[in-house]
């Protein structure tokens, strides 16, 4: 079996940029990141990660949109389902929920669903 990759790490701010304000500690995917963990994915057949998911996001599909670099589309699927993509990628309990069905998850290494969510929800609000 190919060795499992680590999941990529969330980016976070230096302490000392910390201090000065109350923003968030984690600074968020870019698009390279996003693509690099979208393309951890094995696309399931059956992808169990979505029993996980308790508004029913497609999430194969639009992690298949990210591993073709389709922004547009990626964030369109999640859309399909919950407009509040930004939101749900940093406050869902992602380990307990669609991480958690993970087939990589008995690795320890699930896909960073939620984080990859957070990313195409703020992307969606640079077009605003
Ligand atoms: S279960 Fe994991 S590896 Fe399979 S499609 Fe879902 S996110 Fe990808």
């Amino acid at each position: 079996m190919a060795k499992i990759k680590e999941r990529t790490p969330m980016p976070t701010r230096e302490a000392g940029d910390r201090k000065k304000d109350f923003g968030e500690v984690a600074s968020g995917y870019t698009k390279e990141m996003a693509v690099q963990e979208a393309n951890r994915c094995l696309q399931c057949k059956n992808p169990t990660c979505e029993i996980g998911c308790p508004v029913g996001i497609s999430i194969r599909d639009f992690i298949k949109n990210l591993q073709t670099e389709d922004l547009d589309e990626a964030l369109a699927t999640i859309e399909r389902s919950n407009t509040l993509a930004s939101v749900c990628g940093r406050v869902c309990p992602q380990e307990k929920q669609c991480e958690s069905k993970c087939v990589l998850d008995k690795t320890g290494r699930p896909i960073a669903i939620g984080r990859l969510e957070r990313f195409l929800g703020d992307y969606g609000k640079t077009k605003d």
